[in-house]
């Protein structure tokens, strides 16, 4: 990198040359009118140079400013699609798993399990992306069911999870209620022929209790709903005596 002795090389001849022009006594005006001019003409050089620089840099800090946004805004798009499912906007296997964990470290909480019942037939009789459809529309109404504590997950291809931190096992039931009446009470829109319906599993952790056993006693009571004829809402067993 240049040296500001080097920088200003020009600069600093005139500037010598017009204080030993200066340091004489008795100089003529024409000498003088000379000394001025090469100075003036030097001086709007640096003025000209001065201005190109500050534009230069207030350019620069407005495209930095613009990236470090568009950085920004980067990384909140990776966030969100690190931990959402692109189907349905809920989020997923890993995040809804997360969200169990620090749920149960500060308090109790309820999960409900649930499986959409026959699934397959549907995708056999109306074609995959009738499935699609009916998975996204019939989350929607779920979400609606679920309290704004409460986070909804998928876990599996048509299986989604729903965390309530600090629900009682009472307070669970009352949303998994919601859920099985609102699917019953009205077909959805992506298909209008017939209901669709799902299974639920139900069980709950005092604070600090284990992640596995609360999703594996949901699994379970999902499990018995299933087997019982589906469209219902089962609790883990400990629960139901
Ligand atoms: P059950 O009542 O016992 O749950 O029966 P089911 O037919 O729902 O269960 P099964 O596990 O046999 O079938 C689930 C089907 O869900 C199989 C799979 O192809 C389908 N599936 C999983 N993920 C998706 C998805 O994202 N879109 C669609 N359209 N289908 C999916
Ligand atoms: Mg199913
Ligand atoms: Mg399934």
């Amino acid at each position: 990198m240049m040296g500001l002795e080097e920088l200003f090389t020009s600069e600093n001849a005139i500037l010598e040359q017009s204080r030993e022009i200066a340091a004489r006594e008795g100089l003529d005006a024409e000498t003088c009118r000379a000394a001025l001019l090469t100075l003036s003409a030097h001086y709007q050089r640096l003025m000209r140079e001065s201005y190109r620089l500050i534009s230069r840099s207030d350019r620069a800090e407005r495209e930095l400013t613009l990236l470090n946004e568009q950085l920004r805004q980067l990384a909140l798009r990776l966030e969100y699609e690190a931990t959402h499912d692109p189907l349905t906007g809920v989020y997923n296997r890993s995040a809804i798993i997360n969200q169990i964990g620090s749920a149960l470290h500060r308090d109790e909480a309820a999960l409900i399990l649930l499986d959409i019942d026959h699934f397959k037939a549907i995708n056999d009789q109306y074609g995959h992306p009738t499935g699609d459809a009916v998975i996204s529309e019939l989350i929607k109404r779920i979400e609606n069911s679920v309290p704004h504590t409460g986070s909804v997950g998928r876990v599996g291809g048509e299986e989604f999870t729903i965390v309530l931190p600090g629900a009682s096992v009472g307070q669970a039931a009352v949303v998994a209620g919601y859920i099985h009446a609102s699917l019953n009470a009205s077909v959805l829109n992506a298909l209008p022929d017939r209901l669709v319906t799902v299974s639920l599993g139900v069980s709950w952790g005092a604070r600090s209790s284990s992640f596995d056993i609360l999703y594996a006693q949901a699994d379970a009571a999902l499990y018995e709903a299933k087997r019982a004829g589906r469209n219902r809402v089962h609790y883990a067993c400990q629960l139901a005596s």
